[in-house]
């Protein structure tokens, strides 16, 4: 999969190529079998909407929903721009949402979009190990909040909000609540009925299946309104033709994850760690960020001291690591999900999120253990001569 001179892939969390399992169940889907799944008077349409319908369950089943509850959409944003516009323009009762500041820019985004249209938002500061309480959540509830949003797991550091006790909370309290499980869904086993979800936003290209498909799920009886006009397809919740071939993949997906998901999670989980104890033990000056514990298997963030953000991601050329800034046209600025945590600006700038998955080795990890050995102790050494 990856030739030799290529840095290695580290950065799952951002996107996992197709698993070749995934791509050959997907073919047959843009050639011969390339019938629109709602034509419903000849074979090419029957056989669409059997593969989807199929695939429909292989979703539900990996997160412990009814097929029924499954909408497919184009991705995890417009999943939670479905979830969140849709429940706010079907409320009769309410127009106070409750999120994190750390969620994924698709739910921040979408609440702020909202709010010109009226809603009202808080917005829930985590802990310094990234976690929101169940107490805060409780505090901010109001007698019209309609919805709560809150992320399964932080795209960034990994970290796994309580959300069976969120959900628990809002169900008693007859409130919504909805949960990016994005970077959640296949690394960790979850069932929608316990964690007394509503609406479950997930994405192939996450999980190792294409990109431009995901999934929303609609827990039975919950309304919402549809965000585009057209053929009702998806009981009416998300018009437009479905992306069969990319439906298909993303059930491949879903089920790849589902039948290997305890032996993934311990294999990953040893890397992960051998990977973070060593960069955090033989590099003085290096911070995790993020709670230790209710953590993805594969993820971790680490903060260098000493060392300028910008130099050091800059010569990091032998792996694909992501960084703790975001560069926007005009500037350069520290993640927002390690300033909510009250990182530091200069040790933000220099924060590595390093993500796992189904393709990373052993070898792979001892390279990028002592490439970043390597240019940390490079780039302190520079900084320490021209003092
Ligand atoms: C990647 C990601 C998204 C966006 O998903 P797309 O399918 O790329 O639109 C949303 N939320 C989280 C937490 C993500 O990691």
């Amino acid at each position: 999969m990856s030739s030799s001179n290529r840095p290695i892939y580290l950065d799952y969390n951002a996107t996992t190529p197709v698993d070749p399992l995934v791509l050959e169940a997907m073919l047959p889907w843009f050639t011969e079998q390339f019938g629109n799944a709602a034509s419903r008077t000849h074979l090419y349409g029957w056989e669409a909407a059997d593969a989807v319908t199929k695939a429909r369950k292989q979703v539900a089943k990996l997160i412990g929903a009814g097929e029924k509850e499954i909408v497919f959409t184009s991705g995890a944003t417009e999943s939670n721009n479905l979830a969140l516009k849709g429940a706010f323009e079907a409320s009769t009762n309410g127009k106070h949402i409750i999120t994190i500041a750390t969620e994924h820019k698709a739910v921040l985004d979408t609440c702020q979009h909202l709010e010109a249209l009226g809603a009202e938002v808080t917005y829930l500061m985590p802990t310094a190990d990234g976690l929101v309480s169940l107490e805060q959540v409780q505090a901010a509830m109001r007698p019209d909040t309609l919805l709560v949003s809150v992320m399964y797991a932080n795209n960034e550091i990994g970290v796994i909000q309580p959300i069976a006790d969120i959900g628990r909370l809002c169900r008693e309290r007859g409130i919504l609540f909805h949960t990016d499980a994005t970077q959640a869904v296949g690394k960790i086993v979850m069932q929608v009925v316990f964690d007394h979800v509503d609406l479950l936003s997930l994405s192939a290209h996450k999980l190792y299946g294409p990109k431009g498909v995901g999934a929303l799920y609609v827990r039975r009886g919950v309304k919402l309104t549809a965000q585009q006009d057209g053929g009702r397809h998806e009981r009416g919740n998300r018009s437009g033709t479905l992306n069969v071939p990319g439906i298909v993949g993303l059930g491949k997906a879903c089920q790849l994850a589902y039948v290997n998901m305890e032996e993934e999670h311990q294999r990953l989980a040893y890397l992960r760690d051998r990977l973070e104890k060593k960069i955090l033990e033989t590099l003085p000056n290096t911070y995790l960020n993020g709670n230790p514990t209710h953590r993805l298997p594969q993820t971790t963030n680490i903060s260098f001291g000493q060392v300028d953000g910008e130099e050091l991601l800059m010569s990091f050329n032998r792996i694909a690591v992501s960084s703790g800034s975001a560069c926007t046209s005009a500037s350069v600025e520290p993640s927002f999900v390690l300033k909510a945590l009250g990182v530091p600006d200069e040790l933000a700038y220099a924060s590595v999120r390093f993500s796992l998955g189904r393709f990373t080795t052993e070898e792979d990890v001892e390279a990028a253990i002592q490439h970043v050995q390597k240019v940390v102790e490079r780039l302190r050494a520079a900084v320490g001569h021209s003092m």
